[in-house]
């Protein structure tokens, strides 16, 4: 690893740490009411619609996006130090995270400057909510056997099939969805062409939502079918058959994203034992408990040095290889690590789900408990992780 901050970057760094100490602490204060940690997604859309959109006021809500499109054209380095200076400050989540993570990039990649002058400002400034549709009930790992049927009539595709997993499909009004435009693609051999990229409004007729209970008990995903739903041509990303280029990028920049996630986890760390300090003290003296936030603290710091080293090698033009796959893998142990520390830190009282009055910060740790589950799952499972670095790093003989 070689590598130290320009002073470009140091500049970026002060800029955004000065813009965060201005406008967070009022926002919070003026949205106070709104719990988000004990609610989860479903209760907090307002507020991460009002911090999205002052985020975009001040040119940080898509700093990797380019200066035209509103964003900065960070660096990856600026990048890195973006999401340093956001687990510092622990601000709300933005309402649109799909959107400014990996649709909008999509959008400016491939879209037609029509395509563009419609959708990208509209993701931006959180005007409404986008879902991503990849997954299907035999399509999750092996995501090039999806099924869900387009054929063309005249201007339009005429969808039927059903998408799963799709997060907060309930309250978006555009998605980005994957779909078969060639039938005979998976008979022939051939699951990896005949894949497309449909924008879909998905107030078109033909499109049942149904929304999935899961273990926190909220519903943040949901079943998307559809029945000859009708989408014009014009929404199509990429020319017909290069889905799967559109959607490589696409989880090319999830992962990229999630390994950055770790960096988050010191301050998780750090608030967690604040809180046990006043909730249930005696847990820091137990000498197993300290042995384990001794090892969570390591693993962490080892786990940023880690993507320390990937962005070292994508400065160098390498690529950040295995780093990427290694950094998926130690985020999600980690998450839920340390989701299982809380519990045994905090005590019993953090067993307690939201609305118990003994609910320890409103259920929000109980919550993080449960839903921690979905970090060895999303955006690649632990499996396939260690598929990929036993093939293409290790070279394992199959
Ligand atoms: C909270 C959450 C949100 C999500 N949001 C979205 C979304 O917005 N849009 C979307 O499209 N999808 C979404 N997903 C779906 C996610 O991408 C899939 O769950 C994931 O790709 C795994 O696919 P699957 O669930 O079909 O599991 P499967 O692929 O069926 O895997 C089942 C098990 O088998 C293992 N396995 C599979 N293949 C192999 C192999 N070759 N070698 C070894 N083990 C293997 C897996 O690791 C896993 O343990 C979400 C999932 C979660 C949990």
């Amino acid at each position: 690893m070689d590598f130290s901050f320009s002073p470009e970057e140091l500049e970026f760094r002060d800029e955004l740490r000065g813009w965060l100490d201005s406008n967070l602490p009022p926002f919070l204060e003026e949205w106070r009411q709104e719990d988000e940690g004990s609610s989860g997604m479903l209760g907090s859309m307002d507020r991460r619609k009002a911090w999205q959109r002052k985020l975009n006021e001040g040119r940080w809500a898509a700093v990797t996006w380019p200066e035209e499109w509103g964003g900065r054209d960070a660096t990856a380095a600026q990048s890195m130090i973006y999401s340093e200076e956001m687990a510092r400050a622990r601000p709300p989540a933005v309402f649109n995270s799909n959107g400014l993570w990996q649709i909008g990039p999509m959008i400016i990649r491939w879209g037609t400057e029509h395509q563009k002058q419609t959708w990208v400002p509209n993701i931006l400034n959180a005007d409404d909510h986008w879902c991503q549709g990849f997954s299907e009930p035999e399509a999750g790992s092996d995501l090039a056997n999806l099924r869900t049927m387009a054929i063309r009539d005249g201007d339009h595709y005429v969808l039927n099939g059903q998408k799963t997993w799709t997060s907060s499909a309930q309250f978006a009004k555009w998605g980005l969805f994957l779909v078969r435009t060639d039938p005979d693609a998976i008979a022939d051999g051939r699951k990896h062409e005949g894949i497309t990229a449909l924008i879909v409004d998905l107030e078109t007729d033909g499109i049942e939502i149904q929304p999935i209970r899961d273990l926190t008990g909220e519903e943040t995903f949901c079943e998307v079918t559809f029945n000859d739903a009708r989408v014009p041509v014009d929404y199509r990303l990429g020319e017909d058959g290069e889905g799967w280029l559109v959607a490589m990028g696409t989880l090319g920049k999830e992962r990229v994203g999630t390994a950055g996630m770790a960096i988050g986890m010191k301050h998780d760390l750090d608030a967690m034992i604040a809180l046990a300090r006043s909730v249930n003290p005696s847990a820091l003296d137990d000498t197993l408990i300290r042995a384990r936030v001794a090892e969570v603290h390591t693993r962490i710091e080892y786990t940023r040095l880690l993507n320390l080293r990937a962005l070292s090698r994508i400065l160098k033009d390498q690529k950040p290889w295995p780093e990427v796959p290694l950094a998926k893998l130690q985020w999600s142990h980690l998450s839920q690590t340390l989701a299982e520390l809380a519990m045994d830190l905090l005590g019993p009282d953090a067993l307690y789900a939201k609305p118990s009055e003994f609910a320890v910060e409103n259920g929000a740790w109980n919550r993080l408990y449960v839903f921690q589950r979905y970090t060895s799952i999303g955006a690649g499972t632990s499996e396939i992780q260690k598929n990929i670095l036993a093939d293409r790093a290790i070279k394992m003989s199959r």
